[in-house]
């Protein structure tokens, strides 16, 4: 049944980090430059800084809504390994900001007389004017330190999340609140005209996510059509879009989001890659039992109504580039990367491809059988690693380490080798840091995380986390700027 896919999404450039460093930098500077535009009583350097980390912060708040990996326009520009880390770091240093916002208003005094100073300090969290500041401080700190630790939390995802978005909203319109009533440059306009702007946005953006996706994902259903075995508690998802549902339009490795039956509050979805080629009606999924949700999909009938929001991401072969291709699956991992090996062979793609396929025992295998057709069209080596043996598994038995990688890489010019990688987290780590030792350039591995949850850093990590932390320097360095300017 042929059935054309929706219109083609505008298809925006992906933005270098320091464009989307620059870009996040003029949102946050935005009020401050506002701020500078109004006289307002005299304050001293300290109280400056004060309502300058104030306003820059509140900016960075809203900002945090739209890098929470939901936006589609976000996580296409920047991937969502990126844009989760970035959110989680930013996350952390407006809860310190937050902290030292009225200690700046009081540290003169605090170092001058100390305890006059704790006076000052707790009559601002005490003072009814200051109520909502103090709630959107405590709802913050109680948001990120739930979130650093919520794999210890006795709590199903669902609940995590929900509790995210509560806290999330508590943060942002007690926040808006504060400067709004207590805010000296935010009692002026065009300041105050500005909070209302985001307000307004925050009530869109949430509208979007929360109201809107819901509808949309009512309006148009999808159905199961079938469920297949394909490894041990692998099982592939094939899902076609329902009467008048427009069929999806995206590229081989994004990823989208799916509900089961009547639940589509974008609450209950989860992150799902696609295992599937564009020019294939509908989609399917390959999806490893990992808990509550994942280990009912086996036994799901066909015909079950279905919610697909997506595509999301930016894990695709036109977006990196290279004259040949390694790709690396780890367990479930294979999601993605099949769906690009369909690609690569759908396009008849003339470039060395390489597979380095890695499971914990060879039972998890999927997709043999493609795998080895893939031959016959591609110039292709396949790599299977178990750390198992077992009978009958013809494969490497071990990790997928150092001198593997090499025997397999062999021929190819490491330097124009685009490596893209799925696995589990520190499967991810380490082979990214061995493929970097083996010359290939940071920006050509390129790698997708099923978890966001904190682990081990590889050196692409550890490097991009230094340019975060140069961002926050540069938030610093403009808030310094607009106490020079206005002391
Ligand atoms: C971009 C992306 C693509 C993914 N693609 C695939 C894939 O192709 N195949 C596959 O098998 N798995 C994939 N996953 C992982 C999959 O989303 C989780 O295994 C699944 O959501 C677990 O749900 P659960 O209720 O079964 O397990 P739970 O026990 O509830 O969760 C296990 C862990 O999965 C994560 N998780 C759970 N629910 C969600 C959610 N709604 N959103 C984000 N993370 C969640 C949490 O870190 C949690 O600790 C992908 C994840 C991401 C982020």
């Amino acid at each position: 049944m042929a059935r054309s896919k929706e219109p083609p999404i505008l298809k925006l450039p992906l933005l270098s980090g320091r464009a989307l460093a620059v870009l996040y930098l003029s949102a946050l500077f935005l009020p401050l430059a506002l701020a500078a535009l109004r006289q307002v009583a005299p304050l001293d350097p300290w109280e400056l800084a004060g309502a300058g980390a104030g306003l820059v912060l509140l900016s960075a708040i809203a900002v945090q809504f739209v890098t929470s990996g939901r936006f589609g326009p976000v996580t296409g520009r920047l991937g969502i390994d990126k844009i989760m880390a970035f959110h989680k770091i930013a996350a952390w240093w407006v809860l310190l900001g937050l902290v030292l916002h009225p200690v700046l208003y009081v540290l003169p005094t605090l170092l001058d007389d100390p305890e006059l100073g704790m006076r000052r300090l707790i009559a601002y969290c005490v003072l009814p004017q200051y109520r909502s500041g103090v709630i959107a401080l405590a709802a913050l700190a109680i948001l990120v330190i739930s979130s650093a630790v919520r794999e210890r939390l006795p709590l199903p995802y669902e609940a995590w999340r929900a509790s995210h978005l509560v806290l999330a909203i508590l943060v942002a319109g007690a926040g808006l609140h504060h400067a709004l009533t207590a805010g000296r440059f935010s009692a002026l306009d065009p300041v105050n005209s500005l909070w209302w702007v985001v307000a307004g946005a925050l009530v869109g953006v949430i509208g979007i996510l929360y109201g809107w996706r819901w509808l949309w994902l009512h309006l148009n259903p999808w159905r199961l059509h079938s469920v297949t075995r394909l490894a041990d508690r692998t099982w592939e998802l094939d899902m076609q879009p329902g009467h008048k549902t427009p069929d999806l339009t995206y590229e081989a490795g994004q990823f989208v989001w799916m509900t089961v039956g009547s639940r589509r509050f974008p609450l209950f979805d989860h992150p799902f890659s696609i295992a599937d080629i564009p020019s294939r009606q509908g989609i399917s999924l390959i999806i490893k039992e990992a808990g509550d949700f994942t280990s009912t999909v086996g036994t799901l009938a066909p015909g079950t109504p279905i919610g697909i929001d997506g595509p999301y991401g930016e894990f695709t072969l036109d977006n990196h580039p290279g004259k040949a291709v390694l790709l690396v699956a780890g367990g479930a991992g294979i999601g993605p990367i099949i769906g690009l090996l369909r690609e690569l062979v759908a396009r008849k793609d003339p470039r060395p491809v390489r597979l380095a396929y890695a499971v914990g025992k060879p039972s998890n295998l999927a997709c043999l059988d493609e795998i080895e057709a893939a031959k016959a069209v591609l110039d292709f080596e396949a790599m299977l690693v178990s750390e198992a043996a077992a009978e009958g598994f013809a494969g490497e038995v071990g990790r997928l380490d150092q001198p593997r990688l090499a025997r397999l890489l062999l021929g190819l010019d490491p330097k124009e080798t685009v490596a893209m990688m799925c696995g589990p987290g520190p499967m991810v780590v380490a082979v990214s840091d061995m493929l970097l030792d083996h010359g290939l350039p940071m920006e050509r591995v390129v790698y997708e995380r099923f978890d966001y949850a904190a682990g081990s850093a590889s050196r692409q990590d550890r490097k991009r986390f230094a340019q975060f932390m140069a961002v926050g320097a540069a938030v610093m360095a403009g808030i310094a700027g607009f106490v020079v300017v206005l002391a």
